[in-house]
């Protein structure tokens, strides 16, 4: 049964395939009451997209954003990347732009260095053809990973990020580091809500303590690629420390190789609403706390 809610999407503003217009005409189709833009380090998706959506109610659009961050092995583990959403955030203010501006100018400069990595791997790519892909959008592995298929080193996306791109592969190569408490940090002082996302894929439940205490507010339970365990535990974990439980399709448009579809995890407005009602507070709490 399809859902009247997804909190997780991207646009061309990031490596999504559809434009945030596109993605609001999609959500229209397929009946959706609220979804939520979630672009990579960028929100130049959200004015076209509330615009759309002014055409189309009573949809809904929820401003967001993600951060990905790299975190350092567990003791006895591997490297990992955490994902961090944010909802509901004053996206438009001046010193917040700058900070994506800076994460986005980092993210250039990371596809240079992931190019130099794989000319040293026998695989030159043209930081150029990466950079034509992304246009005015975040630049992200993704684009590298698909000029890696056109160059025939790779048959796949998937297959790029398999063997050479994920965490500790053979051509991952560090971000500037931005812990993820950093970032639940910079959300905060946003007046946004953060939320850990899609915590099953890490797996790295060490790192929660340090999150609450940056005051992190959510987890995304609901989550395509998580088993009806992980689901069970990320709820647990939630009603333990009275986050607010979010979930979506993290859909990248049709053409980026996943089969996951917009709106298709079964979520309804009760798990809006407690966004909201969370969202309430944070504004209220950063508004009551002085020097922000
Ligand atoms: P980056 O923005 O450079 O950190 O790249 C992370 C993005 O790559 C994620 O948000 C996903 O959209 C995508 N991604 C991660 N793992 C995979 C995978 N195995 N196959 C396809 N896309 C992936
Ligand atoms: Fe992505
Ligand atoms: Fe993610
Ligand atoms: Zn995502």
């Amino acid at each position: 049964m399809p859902g009247a809610v997804d909190l997780h999407a991207h646009t061309t503003a990031s490596d999504g395939t559809l434009t945030s217009r596109e993605l609001v005409q999609e959500a229209g189709r397929r009946g959706l009451r609220v979804l939520a833009i979630t672009d990579h380090d960028s929100t130049g998706g959200l004015a076209d997209a509330l615009d759309e959506a002014s055409r189309l109610t009573p949809l809904r659009i929820v401003p967001g954003l993600e951060i990905n961050c790299d975190v350092a092995a567990a003791p006895g583990g591997r490297a990992s990347e955490v994902h961090v959403l944010g909802y509901c955030l004053d996206w438009r203010a001046e010193w917040f732009q700058d900070f994506l501006r800076e994460q986005r100018a980092e993210r250039v400069a990371r596809v240079h260095r992931l190019a130099d990595r794989l000319a040293e791997l026998g695989m030159p790519i043209d930081p150029a053809e990466v950079f034509a892909l992304v246009k005015e959008g975040a630049a992200g592995r993704p684009h590298v990973a698909q000029v890696m298929v056109r160059r025939g080193y790779v048959k796949s996306v998937r297959e790029a990020f398999d063997r050479y791109l994920h965490a500790g592969g053979p051509a991952s190569v560090a971000r500037r580091r931005l812990a993820p408490a950093d970032a639940v940090r910079v959300i905060r002082r946003a007046a946004g809500v953060p939320v850990l996302a899609h915590p099953g894929l890490a797996d790295r439940d060490d790192l929660l303590p340090d999150l609450l205490a940056a005051g992190l507010m959510g987890i995304e339970c609901w989550y395509a690629e998580h088993s009806a365990q992980q689901t069970a535990h990320y709820l647990e974990l939630c009603r333990r420390w009275n986050l607010v439980p979010t979930g979506g399709s993290d859909f990248h448009g049709p053409q980026s190789g996943r089969p996951i579809t917009l709106g298709s995890l079964p979520l309804g407005m009760d798990v809006w609403e407690r966004l909201r009602a969370r969202a309430e507070s944070a504004r209220a709490e950063t508004a009551a706390e002085p020097g922000t």
